[in-house]
């Protein structure tokens, strides 16, 4: 086993906000190569393709600190984990309403290796409350985003949303 202390923060990243940033950047500082799995949810039907949330991910980690890299994967995460060497997962938190499906998830994931440890991490008190199932409905109904994503994010999410309501979506 390498030396390396390796974490893997996964997620479906649909579309990558400000409150999986922080994440990523404070958990970036926990480990020495942080991995942002991308993956794909298939009770959540997604804006954005596995490879367009990939592009997404890895263009918005490029100026962050620390060695972060970014993969897609499809399978069980433990099995990922292992595959990528890592021994932590990174979640993030979000007040009382990740609490029981996290606590679940990890407590299954515990059984299922118990070489692997969860981390949970708060991200700044200010982007708790952004989940990207909100911004896709804000997207939709017309609303600025531009306080929930970065930049980048902000443009591409406008534009899916004018190609969704020109193919009638
Ligand atoms: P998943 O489909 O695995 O829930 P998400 O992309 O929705 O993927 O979230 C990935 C991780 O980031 C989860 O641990 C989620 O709790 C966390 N997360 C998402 N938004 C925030 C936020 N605003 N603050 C803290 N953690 C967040």
């Amino acid at each position: 086993m390498s030396e390396e202390r390796i974490g893997v923060y996964p997620g479906t990243f649909d579309p990558v906000t400000l409150g999986h940033m922080d994440i990523i950047r404070r958990g970036a500082k926990l480990v020495d190569r942080l991995i942002v799995g991308v993956t794909t949810n298939p009770s959540k039907s997604p804006m954005f393709s596995d490879d367009e949330r990939l592009a997404m991910v890895r263009r918005e980690v490029a100026d962050c600190e620390g060695a972060i890299e970014v993969v897609h994967f499809n399978s069980l995460l433990m099995d990922f984990a292992m595959r990528e060497g890592a021994r932590i997962i990174i979640r993030g938190l979000r007040a009382v309403a990740d609490f029981e499906y996290e606590f679940q998830m990890a407590g299954m994931n515990q059984q299922l290796n118990d070489q692997i440890e969860t981390v949970f991490l708060m991200a700044d008190v200010a982007y708790q409350p952004i989940a990207s199932r909100l911004v896709k409905e804000i997207a939709l109904y017309g609303g600025d985003v531009a306080k929930f994503v970065p930049p980048g994010v902000e443009a591409d999410v406008v534009r899916r949303v004018v190609e969704m309501g020109r193919r009638g979506d």
